[in-house]
C-alpha cells in the first residue's frame, strides 16, 4: 500500500506493517507522555521579579507566537497530512501528535496563568505584529491548496502540494522557527533564570524532535515511492520554502530583539537559525545554503541528548529521595554485588 492516496477500508489494518518506523516512533512518543502540573513554577515567578523589561519582552513576545502555532500545527495534520496518509502507523503516530500539540497549548497557557503578564495582550499580538502574521501566512499559504476543491492527492501535482505542506509546516515551523524558540528561551534557564519553564521547554523540545523525525522519514519515503516527483526543479523548489522560512524568523527576530538581552541579540539567534536550516536541508537529502556555524553550542547537547539528565533536578524531591535511596542500597553492595 503507498504511503499516501485516498481512503480505502485497507488503509485501518494495522497488520501487515508495512511503515514499522512510524510505530517506533509512536511507542518513543508514548514513552515521552508528560504533563504541566508536574512542573511548578514558583522559583520562575521569584526569577520574574528579577528580570529586565526587555526579558520579559521576550518571553512575552515568544509564547505569543507559540501558543497559536501548536494549534496551527494541530490544523494542518487534521486537514493536511491526515486525511491523505493510508498508514494505520502513521494515523497513530498522528493521533498522539495532535494530544502533544494540545499538551504543548495548554503547557504555555499554564504559563500565562502563573506569570504576571497582561495575557489580553500575548493573544492580540500574533494577530496584529507583521513579522508574526507574515509566518502564519507561509504556513497558511501551501495549507490552502490542501484543503482546495480540486485537490487530488493521486497526481504528480497534488502529491507534490502534500510535500509542500510538509516542509512548510514540519521542516520550517516545527523544524527551524521552533528551535529558534527553544534556544532564546532555554538561554534563560543557562543563566539560572527560569530553570522550570525550561525544563517544560525541554519536554517540549523532545516532543518536537519525534515530529520533525516523522515528517522527515514521510518526505523521504513519498520520495522513494515516487521517484518521478524528485525533479531539480522540485528540490531547489524546496530549498527556496526553506530558505523563505529564514528569512521570516530573521525579521521576527529583530522584533524579538529590539535591544541584547543575557548575551543574545538577533544576529546571534539568527545565525542559529541559519546553522540549523543547514542541518534540515542536509537531513532532506540537499547541500547546506548558509555553511554557518553554530554560534550556541550548548544548544547541540540540548537537542541531541533524547533523555535529560537534569529532568526532574528542580521540582520532583521526591524523585531523588528514592535515587538517593536506591544508591545507598547500592553501595551496602546487594545489587551491585549481585549483578556482577
Ligand atoms: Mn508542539
Ligand atoms: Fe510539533
Amino acid at each position: 500500500m503507498p504511503l499516501i492516496g485516498k481512503a480505502s477500508p485497507q488503509d485501518y489494518n494495522l497488520h501487515p506493517s508495512q511503515y514499522p518506523w512510524a510505530r517506533e516512533l509512536y511507542d518513543q512518543a508514548i514513552a515521552n507522555t508528560w504533563y504541566p502540573h508536574e512542573i511548578s513554577l514558583k522559583e520562575d515567578l521569584e526569577d520574574w521579579a528579577n528580570m529586565t523589561e526587555d526579558e520579559k519582552h521576550a518571553v512575552e513576545f515568544i509564547l505569543s507566537f507559540f501558543n497559536p502555532a501548536e494549534l496551527i500545527v494541530n490544523r494542518v495534520l487534521a486537514l493536511g497530512v491526515y486525511p491523505y496518509l493510508k498508514s494505520a502507523e502513521c494515523h497513530l503516530y498522528l493521533a498522539k501528535q495532535m494530544w502533544e500539540e494540545a499538551n504543548h497549548c495548554v503547557a504555555f497557557e499554564y504559563v500565562l496563568e502563573t506569570l504576571p503578564v497582561d495575557r489580553e495582550q500575548v493573544y492580540q499580538t500574533h494577530l496584529e505584529l507583521p513579522a508574526m502574521q507574515a509566518k502564519e501566512a507561509f504556513i497558511n499559504r501551501t495549507m490552502q491548496r490542501m484543503t482546495d476543491d480540486r485537490y487530488d492527492i493521486n497526481t504528480p501535482d497534488g502529491q507534490r502540494d502534500f510535500i509542500r505542506n510538509l516542509v512548510a509546516y514540519n521542516i520550517v515551523m516545527e523544524g527551524i522557527w521552533f528551535y529558534s524558540g527553544f534556544m532564546v528561551t532555554l538561554s534563560f534557564r543557562q543563566r539560572n533564570i527560569l530553570r522550570n519553564f525550561g525544563s517544560m521547554i525541554q519536554w517540549v523540545l523532545r516532543d518536537e524532535s519525534l515530529h520533525l523525525k516523522f515528517g522527515i522519514q514521510l518526505i523521504l519515503t513519498l520520495l522513494e515511492e515516487n521517484p518521478d516527483l524528485v525533479t531539480p526543479e522540485f528540490a531547489s523548489e524546496i530549498e527556496a520554502l526553506v530558505i523563505e522560512g529564514v528569512e521570516l524568523e530573521s525579521n521576527y527576530n529583530r522584533a524579538l530583539f529590539p535591544n541584547g538581552i543575557l548575551g543574545l541579540n538577533a544576529d546571534y539567534v539568527n545565525q542559529y537559525v541559519q546553522y540549523v536550516a543547514d542541518r534540515r536541508l542536509e537531513e532532506l537529502g540537499l547541500t547546506p545554503h548558509y555553511h554557518a556555524t553554530n554560534p550556541a553550542k550548548w544548544m547541540s547537547t540540548a537537542t541531541d541528548v533524547f533523555e535529560l539528565v537534569n529532568f526532574f533536578e528542580s521540582q520532583n524531591t521526591s524523585y531523588e529521595v528514592n535515587a538517593r535511596a536506591y544508591d545507598q542500597s547500592n553501595d551496602s553492595g546487594n545489587v551491585r554485588d549481585s549483578a556482577k
